[in-house]
């Protein structure tokens, strides 16, 4: 019996990076998944094909987050997808992966920048977690994906780690709030990962990357995705309310 089978699972994000290893994970543990994504039609298709391939079940879902309606337009498509796939509105495991860096120096920051940081990292996941908590059972699953940068600084992220440590407070607040449903709520904080960005087809850059945690490699999304899964099976019942660092060991030093 696979550790999902019967769930089904939102992963925001998930055309591409971690997001996308997060869907092909839970969906190979028996989870039908909504495959989220905002432009990149392609790859989110790519996604649904993979999974598809492997015998599992998912769907699509568009919705660019940080505009007005978001939150509107992610959660109809959500459940015409669900009501399509398995015949009910039920979403039993959401995972707010979707996210946006900021690249800027804290003097470069501009006002626009740092409200599409917040706008995407942190209000779209509050507001999506809110909603959909209409259609979740109790013993449902929330993942929030933070960054080490929660524990880590770097002067080029100041407004990232700002928009991730609103989301990290979203995942404690609702920990206390939902236990009593035995839902569980957590925060899964990565290192640098290979998202298929060019910065990783750099030697120069690897190098550097790898050296930076314990293992001394460049951590792959599927590092991230199983730490996921794991989150979201009946196996991490008792865990609720924390950060789980899933960077490697990055922030060992
Ligand atoms: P990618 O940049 O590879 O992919 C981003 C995903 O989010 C895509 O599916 C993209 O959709 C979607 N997305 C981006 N902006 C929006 C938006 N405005 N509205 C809706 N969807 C959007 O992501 P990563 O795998 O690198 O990162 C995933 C998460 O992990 C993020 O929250 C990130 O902050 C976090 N993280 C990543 C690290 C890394 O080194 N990769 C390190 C630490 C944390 P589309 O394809 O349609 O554009």
């Amino acid at each position: 019996m696979k550790r999902l089978a019967g769930k089904t699972a939102l992963v925001t994000g998930s055309s591409r990076g971690i997001g996308r290893a997060t869907a092909l994970r839970l969906a190979r543990e028996g989870a039908t998944v909504a495959v989220h994504y905002a432009d990149n039609a392609d790859a989110a298709k790519a996604t649904l094909a993979a999974i598809e391939e492997e015998g599992g079940r998912a769907f699509l879902v568009r919705a660019e987050l940080g505009v007005p309606g978001d939150v509107d337009t992610l959660f109809q498509g959500l459940t015409a997808g669900l009501r399509e796939a398995t015949g009910k509105e039920e979403l039993n495991i959401l995972v707010n992966n979707a996210g946006v860096m900021g690249g800027v120096k804290p003097e470069d920051l501009t006002p626009e920048i740092f409200d599409q940081l917040i706008a995407v990292n942190a209000k779209a996941p509050l507001f999506l977690t809110q909603r959909v908590l209409s259609i979740m059972p109790d013993g449902g699953r929330i993942i929030n994906i933070g960054t080490g940068l929660l524990r880590y600084a770097n002067p080029d992220e100041v407004a990232y780690s700002m928009s991730k440590g609103a989301l990290d407070q979203i995942s404690l607040h609702f920990a206390r709030l939902l236990g009593p449903r035995n839902i569980t709520v957590n925060t899964v904080s990565p290192g640098i990962t290979n998202n298929g960005s060019p910065i990783f087809d750099v030697p120069e850059a690897r190098e550097f990357m790898a050296n930076m945690n314990a293992f001394k490699r460049i951590a792959e999304p599927e590092d991230v995705g199983d730490v996921v899964a794991f989150l979201a099976s009946d196996d991490a019942r008792w865990i609720t309310g924390t950060f789980v660092d899933a960077s490697g060991g990055t922030l060992l030093g």
